[in-house]
């Protein structure tokens, strides 16, 4: 307890809310307020340490060979686990065995492949607020420890929670000063507050040169990046700390610029449903859909395509040649397939093998692995396209490697070292002579046996083995008198005695010599084996990467040729132009999907879409921003053709969102996300705006509406998809040169409406809003009732004449809506009936409960 309270205090200093796993024996134990913490939140057992004393000591424990689903559990609860060891041989050491803190595992900094996610990344990432006025910038380092990538970037505050969900870490490093600013772009990445000395430039620059045994850092373009350099020593002092002596192998540090991928919020990537679903936890996604890549690696790559789609058309349209490659070339398509399907997660071996925590079967499954890497190399090299073929001398595995791990290990090596069986015999002669004595004891003792039953003849003597009194004859109480003379006792049962003699006795101490021996040579020749392998972490990372790039792009391949997907045009002139687009998640449910075109250009910048609910124009929408993006991200897209100009920013205000359960209300959300749009979007921005001005009253919806499309469409001239129920604003088209109308169409047959999800140019007709709440079940009477309130309105309306021109003229302003109503007052009965459609009109079905929706019914019914 003395040691414990010693190595608890010392590690408190630095790291004063961790959980301490302390190794005794078989088992990881925690003591006092730890114990009562891992009772409470994994429901251990809380016992105590001298139980009946006064002082009792509460402790809980798990057994050693069940850690990692306990860390995994800890973590995901957002406690950081410190690990403590027992260092040295238990069998050499006398009085307390020496122990020392090796690891602090917290979510960012986790690299058991066990307890990561198989198919993401797990990112680190440290930020730091601007240091002055000059220079506005808030600066990011992220590190992914499991792949060594080090990466930093610079963005304004408004870009931040965009850029952080871009990355989409685990855990966000930050300094004290800033923990409460940082809750509004953290998301659900752990905040680990930091002494602001920690983000110094200096240091940084320090932990830096040390940490990569560099001279100066010019060839990194960051020196003039103080916010940057701060950042990066964070990280690197933190990942020195938690990982204690192992050194994990980290790449060169390299600047981004954020500007060089397609702007998406946090909201966008929600509404879009990237990769997680909105709804359905497990509803499916745009990266769920399209992954069909062999390796864990390449879904890694796949998911980090999509969700950061790139700006600059270079790199996409190289990735569209391979895949066309991969598509038309069904030869090439299998040869690079096959290897895939045997590669282990590489990338993840490789950091291991840096920190020196690699087991020893995976580094078998390596060895195993190498020979499909080899062939992997060999397919890559028949491409004509450079993305591909340009990997096979990356993927070639270097024959020392091959050679070295074929000779250390044996065919299928222990899971752990702690019992030897991982050494190939071959590998070191000594290894095999310890073996051989160790086992040739075996015989030895069987020849005893046999020998020393005739001389007593008693025939059920034994000898045999046990740790506490190593080698012993045995032999029943009954016949202990006939034994030797030589025969010294050593041990009596309740049925039997034990001896011993000298001969076994010295050929115990052989035998026991030898397996310590042998098993302390093995651990040496282990340890050896992973230093000779670091030499090759680089190499195997960046073949890793290789891999990863053939199997993402040979996933596109896959699902484009499935899908009958085109490969998309991405030009230098503005807009897009889209034929036959269709949805990428929901073609998949569909049997019958409904393609339809989309174009927005200069001169047609903003669309606004109307028809009726449920008609298809929300899916229309996030069609068209999904074929964007995968363009953007290098894959063929669902259209039958694509031509996309240059897009920096993707944004939307779509749907209801979770927001609701913060507490802000449908309408505040709304405007929060609208002003952001308007503040964010230029002229190369994608814009879908999916009924907006639906929380307030109709007259103040209509305007904002009005207002925002104007802005969108003639002073930031973004293009914009607009989808809206209020039917006036089809009248913007009429004044405003970028703006044009479509619509869903849908048709009445036998008083029923019937959608048919095809996009056509022009205002909707009607707006089939009856028919709809029919089709959802509103009783006859009311839709009796609601459709003689409509004839009624229609008849006022061709009589007063057309329709007030709302947006005839950009500068003025809208009508005065009580006015315009002051002016229809004339009869009671239209007076009433437009009220009760302004009631029917502010129902939100889908945020009423069956008993609000009845009790709405019964309101409108008594008015009527
Ligand atoms: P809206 O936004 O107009 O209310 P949605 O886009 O939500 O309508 O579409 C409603 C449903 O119609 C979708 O769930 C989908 O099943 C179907 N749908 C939408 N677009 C199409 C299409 N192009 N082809 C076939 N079905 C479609």
């Amino acid at each position: 307890m003395r040691q414990f309270i010693e190595i608890r205090t010392e590690v408190a200093k630095q790291h004063p809310n961790i959980l301490l796993l302390y190794r005794m024996g078989d088992f990881y134990e925690t003591f006092f307020e730890d114990a009562v913490e891992i009772n409470r939140l994994l429901g251990i057992t809380l016992t105590s340490r001298g139980k009946d004393k006064p002082d009792a000591i509460p402790m809980a424990g798990v057994p050693f060979m069940t850690l990692d689903s306990y860390l995994a559990r800890l973590v995901k609860l957002g406690k950081s686990v410190g690990i403590v060891e027992q260092i040295g041989d238990p069998a050499a050491v006398k009085g307390t065995m020496p122990r020392k803190l090796v690891r602090i595992v917290t979510p960012g900094t986790i690299t058991e492949d066990e307890l990561l996610p198989a198919k993401a990344d797990a990112a680190l990432i440290a930020v730091c607020p601007p240091s002055g006025k000059k220079s506005p910038q808030w600066s990011v380092v992220s590190l992914v420890l499991s792949s060594g990538a080090f990466k930093g970037f610079c963005c304004t505050e408004d870009e931040l929670p965009g850029e952080i969900a871009r990355i989409s870490p685990q855990e966000i490093l930050i300094p004290d000063s800033c923990r409460e600013t940082a809750k509004s772009f953290s998301g659900a990445a752990q905040l680990t507050p930091l002494p602001d000395w920690h983000f110094d430039p200096k240091h940084g620059t320090d932990e830096l040169l040390h940490h990569f045994n560099m001279e100066n850092l010019d060839a990194w373009a960051v020196s003039e990046k103080p916010g940057v350099l701060a950042a990066a020593g964070a990280i690197l002092g933190y990942v020195e700390q938690t990982q204690v002596d192992a050194v994990p192998h980290i790449r060169p540090l390299v600047f981004e610029e954020s500007s060089r991928f397609v702007g998406l919020d946090p909201s966008s990537r929600r509404n879009l449903e990237l990769t997680e679903p909105l709804r359905s936890e497990n509803g499916p996604t745009l990266f769920s859909t399209i992954d069909h890549c062999h390796t864990s690696m390449g879904s890694r790559m796949l998911r980090s395509w999509i969700t950061q789609p790139l700006r600059d058309p270079t790199v996409p349209r190289a990735r569209h040649e391979a895949v066309r490659e991969m598509i038309e070339n069904e030869s090439l398509r299998d040869a690079l397939s096959e290897p895939l399907k045997n590669l282990p997660d590489l990338e993840r071996v490789a950091s291991r093998i840096a920190l020196g925590s690699v087991r020893p079967r995976e580094l078998s499954g390596l060895r195993d692995a190498l020979p499909a890497l080899q062939r992997l190399s060999e397919a890559a090299a028949l491409s004509r396209v450079p993305l591909i073929s340009d990997t096979a001398a990356i993927l070639k595995p270097d024959p020392a490697l091959t050679d070295l791990l074929g000779r250390a290990l044996l065919e299928l090596p222990a899971v752990t070292l702690r019992d030897g069986r991982v050494i190939a015999d071959s590998f070191s002669d000594e290894l095999k002579e310890l073996r051989e004595l160790r086992d040739n004891a075996g015989n030895v003792l069987a020849q005893i046996e046999a020998r020393e039953k005739e001389r007593t003849g008693i025939p059920t003597l034994r000898v045999e083995y046990n740790r506490v009194s190593g080698y012993y004859i045995e032999v029943s109480r009954a016949q202990a008198d006939k034994v030797p003379d030589d025969y010294r006792r050593r041990q009596t049962l309740k049925n039997t005695e034990r001896f011993i003699t000298p001969e076994l006795k010295s050929l115990e101490d052989k035998a026991l010599a030898a397996k310590d021996r042998a098993l302390a040579l093995e651990r040496s020749l282990y340890q050896g084996l992973i230093e000779s392998c670091s030499a090759y972490v680089d190499a195997l990372t960046r073949a890793s990467e290789a891999a990863a790039t053939l199997d993402a792009l040979l996933s596109f391949a896959k699902h484009a040729a499935d899908m009958e997907w085109t490969c998309p045009e991405l030009s230098d002139a503005p807009g897009l132009m889209i034929e036959g687009a269709r949805h990428p998640v929901v073609e998949k449910a569909l049997e019958h999907y409904v393609a339809n075109d989309c174009s927005l250009e200069p001169g047609r910048r903003l669309l606004v879409i109307t028809g009726p609910n449920m008609g298809g124009k929300s899916t229309y929408m996030r069609s068209v921003a999904l074929i964007v993006i995968l363009a953007l991200a290098g894959s063929w897209v669902p259209a039958k053709h694509a031509r996309i100009g240059s897009i920096d920013r993707i944004l939307t205000r779509i749907g209801a969102s979770d927001d609701l359960a913060r507490g802000l209300s449908t309408f505040m959300v709304e405007m929060v996300e609208a002003a952001a749009i308007l503040h964010q979007a230029t002229d190369r921005s994608l814009v879908l705006m999916d009924e907006i001005g639906r929380g307030t009253s109709t007259f103040d919806g209509l305007s904002l509406a009005g207002a925002i499309a104007r802005e969108l469409a003639d002073r930031i001239r973004c293009y914009t998809l607009f989808a809206t129920h209020y039917f006036e604003l089809t009248m913007l088209a009429q004044t405003c040169a970028e703006v044009a109308n479509v619509h869903v169409k849908a048709v009445q047959s036998g008083g029923k409406v019937v959608f048919l999800h095809e996009v056509t140019e022009g205002p909707a007709s009607q707006s089939y809003g009856i028919a709809v709440a029919q089709l959802a079940g509103v009783p006859q009477h009311v839709i009796r009732e609601a459709k003689a309130m409509l004839r009624e309105l229609e008849k006022r309306a061709e009589e007063n004449g057309p329709e007030p021109d709302l947006f005839s003229s950009p500068a003025a302003s809208l009508p005065e809506p009580e006015i315009e109503l002051e002016e229809e007052r004339e009869s009671p009965e239209v007076e009433k009936a437009l009220s009760i459609r302004d009631d029917l009109l502010a129902i939100d079905p889908d945020t009423l409960t069956p008993r609000e929706a009845l009790a709405s019914l019964y309101e409108l019914i008594q008015k009527a």
